[in-house]
């Protein structure tokens, strides 16, 4: 699942620049393909199949990889991950949907904009709430495939939005019609976490 979602952001970095071009700095592509980058890294290099080490190493490899404004933000995520994988190692649906509230819990403190802000929690967090609204019986490959969903609807509807956070929030209106690419990097990681599901 790690590594498909490297694999989305190795394909489409460029476009993630390029989107971040109209809002921000345009260095989105290459600061969130620097993460993952050290995310697959990490994966490759685990000793063990235990996932609560796994995910504190992509932490601290995701922290330190100078990931923009976006490492840090991610970086929580998985430390939160850590914290929620401890002790686990098979997951249905509601434990997925634990799992992730965890890590998305954890990244929404360091964050805190909300829904409608236009950042990557207007993925993160329909995506969660899909995992945790999906039906226990479908099993956790219906469940994130609804999140990978969410995730992309909450990223296109940030085209709508204007930003109160970061560089973009300067730019008032002329944001309007251009995503946030940060929710776009987001979809794209539950597309391949959930193409590898
Ligand atoms: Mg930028």
């Amino acid at each position: 699942m790690l590594n498909a979602a490297t694999e989305q952001i190795r394909h489409n970095h460029e476009m993630l620049s390029r989107l971040d071009g109209a809002v921000g700095d345009g260095d989105h592509g290459t600061t969130i393909l620097r993460a993952m980058e050290a995310v697959a890294k990490t994966v490759a290099e685990q000793k063990g199949d235990e996932l609560k080490p796994l995910f504190s190493a992509i932490a601290w490899a995701v922290m330190s990889c100078d990931g923009g404004s976006t490492g840090p933000l991610l970086g929580s995520f998985f430390m939160g991950l850590a914290d929620g994988a401890a002790g686990k190692s098979t997951f249905d649906a509601p434990a997925l949907a634990a799992l992730f509230a965890a890590g998305i819990g954890k990244l929404h403190k360091q964050s805190k904009a909300q829904i409608g802000d236009k950042t990557m929690m207007d993925a993160f967090l329909p995506a969660l709430a899909a995992l945790q609204a999906a039906e226990p019986s479908a099993g956790p490959k219906a469940a994130l495939r609804q999140a990978a969903e969410a995730a992309a609807q909450g990223a296109e509807a940030t085209k709508n939005m204007r930003a109160k956070f970061g560089r973009a929030r300067n730019l008032g209106d002329r944001v309007i019609g251009h995503p946030d690419p940060g929710a776009v990097s987001v979809s794209l990681l539950f597309k391949g976490f959930s193409e590898a599901l």
